[in-house]
């Protein structure tokens, strides 16, 4: 599933393909995504030309001459620049032509991807406007998840991945953050002190950036590759490890279920 790394990772790759360029077309060859991608929307794009890609939590934002093109990947969907002419495969569900001759092609086998355009400012559009800061700002500080975590007793990793409070902190992340920030997943949120929240707000910030700069290098040549996800080129150290030993000190890892998700950790390096 992309998470908040590589859909900055795509933002990246296509950026330079589609800023300044001209919308010639839009050809949808499968509507029926998470949301049916409406009728008139080619007729909405067409002509305008993109200033600007974007991304806020996992949502690409195209901002065109008079409106924005709001696109998740959903589960398993991705992005991919080619040469106008390539014919669409299997899963290949739509096409943004530009007036370079290429196109940006989105391909997702789950089709829980989505489209959609607003002529108002996307931050107050209904799929954003309840979104918690981006783990990058200035506004996710210390000083923030102190603030958050005060009176609530649910598990500091839930808390973490809830998207209403901070965006892209997938599980993968949330794991990882919280071993190098030496905190226990299932932790009351309530009890970090203020210096682990100084701790898990830069290894939430290092293991994200990790993950992107890991992605970006499989970006050389975007045209026609794969977008591979970040995370699989990062060392990771807890996530899925399970009773292996532990890269600090070789304690045996745990595991836990909190929320439907697997936690892992250190028992001897986390607190
Ligand atoms: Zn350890």
């Amino acid at each position: 599933m992309p998470e908040l790394p590589e859909v900055e990772t795509t933002r990246r790759g296509i950026e330079p393909h589609v800023l300044g360029r001209t919308v010639v077309a839009l050809e949808v060859h499968e509507p029926r995504l998470r949301w049916l991608v409406p009728e008139t929307l080619a007729a909405q794009l067409v002509g305008q030309r993109v200033e600007r890609a974007g991304r806020r939590a996992k949502y690409l934002l195209l901002e065109l001459t008079r409106g924005t093109l709001l696109w998740h990947l959903g589960m398993s969907g991705s992005l991919r620049v080619l040469p106008a002419d390539a014919p669409p495969g299997l899963h290949d569900h739509v096409d943004l032509v530009l007036d370079s001759g290429c196109l940006l092609r989105f391909n997702d086998p789950r089709r829980f991807g989505s489209l959609h355009y607003t002529t108002e400012d996307p931050s107050g559009h209904p799929l954003l406007a309840d979104l918690g800061p981006e783990p990058f700002d200035k506004e996710f500080d210390a000083d923030y998840l102190w603030r958050i975590t005060r009176r609530r007793r649910v598990a500091i990793k839930v808390l973490l991945m809830n998207s209403h409070l901070v965006v892209g902190v997938g599980n993968i992340y949330a794991n990882e953050a919280l071993f190098r920030a030496r905190v226990r997943p299932g932790r009351a949120a309530s009890s970090l002190t203020r210096i682990e929240a100084q701790r898990l707000v830069r290894a939430i910030r290092a293991v994200l950036k990790v993950a992107i700069r890991a992605g970006g290098t499989t970006l050389r040549d975007y045209v026609g590759a794969d977008g591979n996800p970040g995370y699989f080129r990062q060392k990771l150290y807890v996530y899925e490890r399970k009773g292996k030993p532990c890269r600090v000190c070789r304690t045996a890892l745990r595991a836990i279920t909190q929320g439907q998700r697997s936690s892992y950790y250190c028992p001897t390096c986390q607190k």
